[in-house]
C-alpha cells in the first residue's frame, strides 16, 4: 500500500482485482469478460485529473462533456453479447476507447465509431499505445458501417430513443445488438437477437443512464 495526496492506494494491478471481485458480486460471470477487465489498463483512457479513480465502479468524465462508462455498465452490455474470440464487432461511442479496448483484449475484431472528432483521434492514440490494434472511425454510428457488415456484435454505448434499425440490419443472422433505449435521462438496455433475415427477438436487461446517442437514428443534436 501507498499513500498518496492523503489516500490510501493500492498499486493498480491490485485495483484492478479488486473491481473484478465487486463486479462478480454484482453478477457477471463471463470468465472472457473478467479478465479482460483485470487486464486492460483503464487508468490509460482517463484524463489525468480521473486516474486516481480508474477502479471504482462508477462512470467518469472525459472531454467533449462525455463520460468512460461505469465498468459494471461494460462488463454486463459486453457478456450479454455473448462473445466468442475472432467475432467481428460493431461500436457506436468510441468515447475514451475503454470498451474497444475491452472488446480487442478479449480477441474480437473491433471497428469503433465516434462522432467527435476530438475524442477519437485521442482513443485512437491510446488503443494504438496500449497495445490494440482496434479500427477508429469518425461519424454517425447510429447509420452503422455498412463496409464491414454483417457484424456477430453491434455494442451502443450512448441512450437512443428507439432500436436504431439500420444497426439491426447490419446484423448477421443470430449476431446480437446491445443498446440502451429510452429517454434522454434513463434508457432500458436491450439485446436484440437477429434470429432470421427479418425477424428479430427483444431482451430487457434492466435500467441503465447514458449520454444521448446524437445522431440520424438517435436524437437531434441539441435538443
Ligand atoms: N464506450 C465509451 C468508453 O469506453 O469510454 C463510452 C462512451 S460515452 C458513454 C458515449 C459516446 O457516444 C460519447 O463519446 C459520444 O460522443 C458518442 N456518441 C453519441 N452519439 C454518437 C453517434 N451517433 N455516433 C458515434 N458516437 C456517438
Amino acid at each position: 500500500m501507498s499513500k498518496q495526496n492523503n489516500k490510501i492506494t493500492s498499486p493498480l494491478g491490485v485495483q484492478r482485482t479488486v473491481l473484478v471481485k465487486e463486479l462478480r458480486s454484482k453478477g457477471i460471470s463471463d470468465t472472457n469478460v473478467l479478465r479482460a477487465i483485470e487486464t486492460v489498463h483503464r487508468e490509460a483512457f482517463l484524463p489525468a485529473a480521473m486516474v486516481s479513480r480508474a477502479y471504482e465502479d462508477t462512470a467518469l468524465p472525459i472531454d467533449n462533456k462525455q463520460t468512460i462508462s461505469q465498468p459494471y455498465t461494460v462488463a454486463s452490455m459486453t457478456q450479454a453479447l455473448r462473445l466468442e474470440p475472432q467475432m467481428k464487432v460493431l461500436e457506436i461511442g468510441t468515447g475514451s476507447g475503454y470498451q474497444a479496448a475491452i472488446l480487442a483484449e478479449m480477441g474480437m475484431h473491433v471497428f469503433t465509431i465516434e462522432r467527435h472528432p476530438i475524442l477519437s483521434q485521442k482513443a485512437r492514440e491510446v488503443l494504438a499505445r496500449e497495445g490494440y490494434n482496434v479500427n477508429c472511425r469518425i461519424g454517425d454510428g447510429t447509420i452503422g458501417y455498412s463496409a464491414q457488415a454483417p457484424y456477430d456484435a453491434i455494442i451502443v454505448t450512448a441512450g437512443a430513443p428507439d432500436v436504431p434499425e439500420t444497426l439491426a440490419k447490419q446484423l448477421k443472422i443470430g449476431g446480437r445488438l446491445a443498446v440502451p433505449v429510452g429517454d434522454k435521462s434513463s434508457q432500458q438496455l436491450y439485446v436484440v437477437t437477429r434470429t432470421a433475415d427479418e425477424k428479430w427477438d427483444v431482451l430487457d436487461l434492466g435500467p441503465y443512464k447514458f449520454v444521448p446517442l446524437i445522431g440520424i437514428e438517435g436524437w437531434e443534436d441539441g435538443r
